[in-house]
């Protein structure tokens, strides 16, 4: 494997919650709890779990959108986890995020070539700015004529597309894309999916790319992160992960994806989770997947098991694979 861009040791991030309303007293709630993840320069890491699990915050953590409560976050070998805020500017322009709702996510008031050059360095000059606004256009698949438009002119594709202008204009080397097509409808979600590997190639991105649905990611992924209730449960290449997954949740959640084959989708079973999802406020002891896991032994009730590689480059949190 390569040069990490962007590292992330025993990341925890909890929020704080009033106990009751007018109360003093205070409850945490473990949104990510222990995570480590590596990206590499150029790679595409997917992060797949269920609402809540703690993906997105994963990646406003790494972008100090949240501030981290403990571990590390290395970007480029520099741990940025602690820095001050002033100290992360000239990180803002290396990072960026794609968020997830394209119609919230842009200013209405503001016409399409303000909003994607926001950013840009303020030494260029009008015609420049002009010029960037303009190729930046054209490389998400619009022309120069949108640059004086207002948000609302546009379908839901397109200002995802002006979105992605937008991150691309201060010339970052990482994007967090934050559920970028879950908003969008089915027959666009793959131009735009398309569209960001492209530019993948052009710009030498690295992505972290976060979707609730795993069939999702993995046209896009290189390897493919499984979160569960704050923890990442299993990692691998994302072939690997899709023919050998091991851990219950990742196979529940492999089974659900919809199979093109009439044949090949006949035979294949459905797994549907039963139990409740425990409360990240009041997580009991052991697995976190346990009240959910048709394999659930005694030994997960008591303790939580960690991330381990089991075969090259794939590693799991189960105490299925110590059998
Ligand atoms: Fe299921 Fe136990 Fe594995 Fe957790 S550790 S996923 S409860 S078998």
């Amino acid at each position: 494997m390569g040069e990490a861009l962007v590292e992330i040791k025993n990341l925890k991030k909890y929020f704080t919650m009033k106990k009751r309303l007018f109360s003093r007293e205070h409850s945490y709630l473990q949104a990510v709890d222990d995570v480590d993840l590596a990206i590499m320069k150029g790679e595409t890491v997917g992060l797949v779990g269920e609402s809540g699990c703690g993906k997105t915050t994963v990646g406003r953590t790494i972008l100090r959108l949240y501030e981290p409560t403990d571990g590390e976050i290395f970007f480029s070998g520099e741990n940025i986890a602690r820095i001050s805020q002033k100290d992360m500017l000239p990180y803002r322009k290396r990072m960026q995020i794609i968020f997830q709702d394209p119609y919230a996510s842009l200013d209405p008031r503001l016409l399409v070539k303000e909003i994607i050059s926001e950013g840009m360095d303020k030494s260029l000059t009008k015609r420049e700015v002009q010029k960037k606004v303009a190729f930046l256009l054209s490389k998400v698949g619009l022309n120069s004529e949108h640059a004086n438009r207002f948000p609302h002119e546009f379908s839901g594709g397109q200002r995802q597309r002006i979105g992605i202008a937008r991150a691309l204009a201060v010339e970052p080397e990482f994007i967090v894309c934050d559920e970028p097509i879950s908003a969008l409808d089915v027959s666009i979600q793959a131009q735009v999916v398309n569209m960001l590997e492209e530019l993948q190639d052009d710009f030498g991105l690295t992505y972290l790319f976060i979707a609730h649905d795993i069939s999702m990611v993995k046209h896009i992924s290189d390897r493919i992160a499984v979160m569960y209730l704050g923890k990442i449960v299993e990692v691998a290449e994302s072939n690997e992960l899709y023919n050998r997954s091991v851990h219950p949740y990742t196979q529940a959640l492999l089974s659900s994806v919809p199979i093109p084959d009439p044949v090949e989708a006949r035979q294949s079973k459905r797994i549907i989770l039963q139990g409740d999802v425990p409360s990240p406020i009041d997580i009991p002891p052991g697995c976190r997947f346990r009240s959910r896991c048709r394999y659930a032994m005694e030994i997960c009730g008591k303790e939580t098991p960690v991330l381990e590689e089991i075969d090259p480059g794939h590693f799991v949190a189960c105490y299925l694979t110590k059998k």
